[in-house]
C-alpha cells in the first residue's frame, strides 16, 4: 500500500529530531541512540522492522532522519531504501550496517542512500547524521527558492503587461511574453536588444534627463510615457522603472514594468470627443463652441477684424420628425450639417446646438455682409431638396447673424441676439436671414443685391460707352470726345457711372470695367476712322484701381495695338483726387504709360489738393478744370479767381487746358477771353449714344463743307 506522507525533512529548531530506526535488533538500536546522544542530538524514536510499519511510521512519525540496518531478517535494507524513497524522498536515510560491504555500499548510494555507518564505526554516526540533516535543510532552502522562482517566472510570463530587465548598458537582457507581444519583439538574441531601439526620441530623451536620474536617487521612478514597437509605432504605457543595487550602491540592473495603455488612451480620447462632439452629426457641440469661441473673441480683440455667429434653425423640424420618424430626421439633420460644413471655410466652426439648430462661428469676417452672403447660401443650400430612400424632402431653414463686437461681447450676449434676429426672419421670411440689427439688414440686401446686379451687367453685356465732344473753345471744332460710361439697365432705364462705379470698386470689379471701356472706346475711334470721319482724340476715363492692378501698361499696349488706334489718338483721364492717394506709385505708372505715346489728363482738376511741386513731375499733358468751378464761376469770385489762376498755372507749366461742364454761351465766352483753349459741355453737347454720335459727326462733316 501506497501512502503520502507529510513527511518533512527539516526539524524546526525548538523541536526534536524524529530518528526512525529500522532495526531488528533491539540492542543494536540501543547503541545507535547512545551514539546519537553523545553528539547532544535531541531526539525521539521509532523502531520498526518490518515493511507495514516502516510505511506506517513513514507517515505517522514523520521522520526527520531514517536510520536503516542493512541485512535483517524480515526486509532487506535496499527494499527498505526503495520505500523510504518512494514516500519520503526528501528524508535522509543513512544505513547503520555491521554488514554492507564496499560495494553494496556504493549500490546503496547510487540507489538514494544519503550515506553508511558501519556498526563497527559507530563514532561517525553523530556527525553523518548532522551533516545529513544540514544538507537536508540547504536542499530544501534551495527547492523553496526554486519554487518561489519558478512561480515568479510563471507570473511575469503569464502577464501581459511589458516586463524587462535591462543592464547598465540599456541592453534588454530579459523580455517576459507579454513584452515581446506589446513590442512585437524577436526572439532575444544572446546578448539582448538595445533598448533605445524601442523608445520614441521623446521618451529616450525624457529618460535620459528625468526618469533615469530619479531612479538613481530614489530608486524607482513611475509615469506615462511612450514605447515603439518594432513596426515604429508609439505605445502610451505607464511605466514603472526601477534600479537594483549592488551591495556597493552601484547599479547593477535596472527593471521596467510597463502597461500598455492604448485602450485606456482611446476610451479617455472618445470621452473627450463625446464632451466635446455632437454624436448624431459629429460637429462640435456647445461646450467646445464655447471655447473656440472666447479664443475668436481674444484673436479678434487683438486683430481687430470682427467675427459673426450664425444662427441656422430648420423650420418646423418638429413636424419632419414626428410625420416621417425620428431616423428620417436624424438623417435630414445630418445632411443640413454636411450641407453646412461645406460652405463654411476650415477656419470655421460648425456646432450643433440643440435638436435642429446649427451655429457657425467665422472669424476674420472681412465684411459683415460677407456674414449674411454666407447664411443665406446656407439656407438656400438646405433648402435644395433631400432624397432618402427614393423619397425626396423639402426642408427649409432660417438665419439669424450677430457680429462681434457690434450685437454683443460674449456668447451667450451674441446668441441671444441671433436667436432673436432668427425670429425676426421667421416671421418677416426676409430671404432666410437677418442681421440682428435689421437696419443693417436693409442696407446689406440692398448692397448685395446690387452687387449682384453690377455683377451681371457686365456679364449680361449691359454696359455701353456714350460719347462727349471736346471742343476748341473759340472755334467750337470738335477735337475729341470722351467716353462715358453707361449702363442700360433692363428695368431702370441709364444707369449714371456714380451709381456703378463705387459699387464695382468695392467688390474688385472696376479694372475688368476699366478694361472693357478702354477696349470699347479704342475700337470706336478706330471704327470712326474707318467710315472716314476726320481723327479725333478718345479720352478714357482710369481708375485709381485700374492704375495699380500691375498690367495696365501692358493692357493698353495690347488694346492699341489690338484695335490698330495710334497711341497719339489716346488720353488717359485720371481724376486729381485719385492721383493725390498714391503719388509715388501712380507717377511711375504714368511714366511707363506715357512712354508709349498717348496723352495724360488731370480730370476734376481743382478738387484735389495737388501741390505744384508734384505737378511739374508727372508726365500730365493737359488739365481738366472741375465742372463745379465753371458752374459757379460766373456768379462767384472765387471760383473765377480759381478758374484763372488755373489757366495762368498752364501756362506756366507750359500744359494744355480743358473746361468741364460748359453749359451757357457766357461761359464759353468768359473762358475765351482768359485764354482757355479747350472746352466741353451741354452747350455744344450732351455725352451722346454711339448712333446720335454718329449722326453728329456727320452733321460735322456736312457743316465743315466737306
Ligand atoms: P468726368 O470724367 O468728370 O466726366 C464728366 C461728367 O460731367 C460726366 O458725367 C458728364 O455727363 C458730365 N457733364 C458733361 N458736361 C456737362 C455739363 O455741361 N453740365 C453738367 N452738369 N454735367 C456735364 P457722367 O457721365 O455722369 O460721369 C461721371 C463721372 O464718372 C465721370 O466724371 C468720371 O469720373 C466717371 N466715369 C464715367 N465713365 C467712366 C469710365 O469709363 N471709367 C471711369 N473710371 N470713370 C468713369
Ligand atoms: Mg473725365
Ligand atoms: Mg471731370
Amino acid at each position: 500500500m501506497k501512502q503520502e506522507t507529510n513527511t518533512k525533512a527539516v526539524p524546526p529548531e525548538a523541536e526534536q529530531l524524529r530518528v526512525l530506526l529500522v532495526e531488528d535488533s533491539e540492542l543494536d538500536a540501543e547503541l545507535v541512540m547512545h551514539e546519537l546522544a553523545r553528539h547532544d542530538l535531541v531526539f525521539t524514536t521509532k523502531r520498526v522492522w518490518r515493511e507495514p510499519d516502516l510505511v506506517m511510521a513513514l507517515a505517522d512519525f514523520a521522520p526527520n532522519v531514517i536510520l536503516s540496518d542493512y541485512s535483517m531478517p524480515s526486509m532487506n535494507g535496499l527494499r527498505s531504501l526503495q520505500i523510504a524513497h518512494e514516500l519520503a524522498s526528501d528524508v535522509p536515510f543513512i544505513f547503520v550496517s555491521g554488514t554492507i560491504g564496499e560495494e553494496r555500499a556504493i549500490e546503496a548510494l547510487k540507489n538514494g542512500a544519503t550515506d553508511y555507518v558501519l556498526k563497527t564505526n559507530l563514532g561517525r554516526l553523530g556527525p553523518a547524521v548532522q551533516r545529513a540533516i544540514r544538507e537536508a535543510v540547504d536542499r530544501e532552502a534551495r527547492q523553496s527558492l526554486e519554487v518561489a522562482r519558478q512561480q515568479l517566472a510563471t507570473i511575469l510570463e503569464a502577464t501581459p503587461d511589458f516586463v524587462c530587465i535591462c543592464d547598465v548598458n540599456m541592453m534588454m537582457k530579459y523580455v517576459n511574453a507579454g513584452g515581446q507581444e506589446v513590442l512585437e519583439l524577436p526572439v532575444l538574441p544572446k546578448g539582448g536588444l538595445r533598448a533605445e531601439e524601442y523608445l520614441p526620441p521623446t521618451t529616450r530623451e525624457m529618460l535620459m534627463q528625468t526618469a533615469i536620474p530619479h531612479v538613481m536617487k530614489f530608486g524607482t521612478w513611475r509615469g506615462e510615457t511612450e514605447l515603439m514597437n518594432a513596426r515604429g509605432q508609439f505605445i502610451p504605457v505607464s511605466l514603472v522603472l526601477i534600479a537594483h543595487p549592488n551591495p556597493d550602491g552601484s547599479i547593477e540592473f535596472l527593471s521596467t514594468i510597463a502597461r500598455d495603455v492604448r485602450d485606456r488612451k482611446e476610451y479617455e480620447s472618445q470621452i473627450r470627443y463625446l464632451a466635446n462632439y455632437d454624436a448624431l452629426t459629429g460637429l462640435p457641440n456647445r461646450s467646445l463652441l464655447q471655447d473656440r469661441t472666447a479664443q475668436a473673441i481674444r484673436h479678434s480683440q487683438r486683430s481687430g477684424n470682427p467675427l459673426a455667429l450664425l444662427v441656422i434653425d430648420l423650420d418646423r423640424f418638429t413636424l419632419i420628425n414626428e410625420s416621417f420618424g425620428q431616423a428620417v430626421g436624424d438623417q435630414v439633420l445630418r445632411e443640413a450639417a454636411a450641407r453646412i460644413q461645406k460652405l463654411a471655410r476650415d477656419e470655421d466652426t460648425v456646432a450643433r446646438l440643440s435638436a435642429d439648430s446649427f451655429v457657425i462661428l467665422v472669424v476674420d469676417v472681412e465684411r459683415a455682409d460677407d456674414a449674411l452672403i454666407l447664411a443665406n447660401e446656407i439656407t438656400d443650400a438646405i433648402g435644395m431638396p433631400m432624397v432618402f430612400d427614393d423619397r425626396e424632402l423639402q426642408v427649409s431653414a432660417t438665419a439669424g447673424v450677430t457680429l462681434f463686437p457690434r450685437d454683443g461681447e460674449d456668447m451667450e450676449t451674441l446668441l441671444r441676439n441671433a436667436n432673436s434676429a432668427l425670429h425676426r426672419a421667421k416671421h418677416q421670411r426676409h430671404g432666410g436671414a437677418q442681421f440682428y440689427n435689421s437696419e443693417m439688414t436693409d442696407e446689406a440686401v440692398n448692397r448685395i443685391e446690387a452687387e449682384a446686379n453690377v455683377r451681371s451687367a457686365l456679364r449680361r453685356n449691359e454696359l455701353v460707352l456714350y460719347y462727349q465732344p471736346q471742343f476748341e473753345a473759340g472755334s467750337r471744332r470738335i477735337t475729341g470726345v470722351e467716353a462715358l460710361l453707361r449702363w442700360m439697365h433692363p428695368g431702370r432705364g441709364i444707369v449714371a457711372p456714380a451709381q456703378l462705379i463705387p459699387i464695382a470698386e468695392e467688390i474688385g470689379l472696376m479694372p475688368t470695367i476699366g478694361d472693357w471701356v478702354l477696349q470699347a472706346a479704342c475700337a470706336q475711334a478706330v471704327a470712326w476712322d474707318k467710315q472716314g470721319y476726320e481723327p479725333i482724340r478718345m479720352s478714357v476715363n482710369v481708375s485709381v484701381s485700374q492704375l495699380h492692378t500691375g498690367n495696365l501698361v501692358e493692357r493698353v499696349k495690347w488694346i492699341l495695338k489690338s484695335t490698330g488706334l495710334p497711341a497719339s489718338r489716346l488720353e488717359l483721364e485720371i481724376t486729381e483726387s485719385g492721383l493725390m492717394d498714391n503719388v509715388a506709385e501712380s507717377a511711375k505708372v504714368l511714366k511707363e504709360l506715357k512712354a508709349l505715346g498717348l496723352f495724360i489728363a488731370i480730370d476734376d482738376f481743382g478738387t484735389g489738393y495737388s501741390s505744384l511741386s508734384y505737378l511739374s513731375r508727372l508726365p500730365i499733358d493737359r488739365l481738366k478744370i472741375d465742372q463745379s468751378f465753371i458752374a459757379r464761376m460766373i456768379v462767384d469770385k472765387n471760383d473765377r479767381e480759381i478758374v484763372q489762376a488755373v489757366l495762368s498755372l498752364a501756362r506756366v507749366l507750359e500744359l494744355d487746358v480743358i473746361a468741364e461742364g460748359v453749359e451757357t454761351a457766357e461761359q464759353l465766352e468768359f473762358l475765351v477771353a482768359n485764354g482757355c483753349p479747350q472746352a466741353q459741355g451741354y452747350l455744344v453737347s450732351r455725352p451722346l449714344s454711339q448712333e446720335k454720335m454718329n449722326a453728329f459727326l456727320v452733321m460735322r462733316k456736312d457743316l465743315s463743307g466737306e
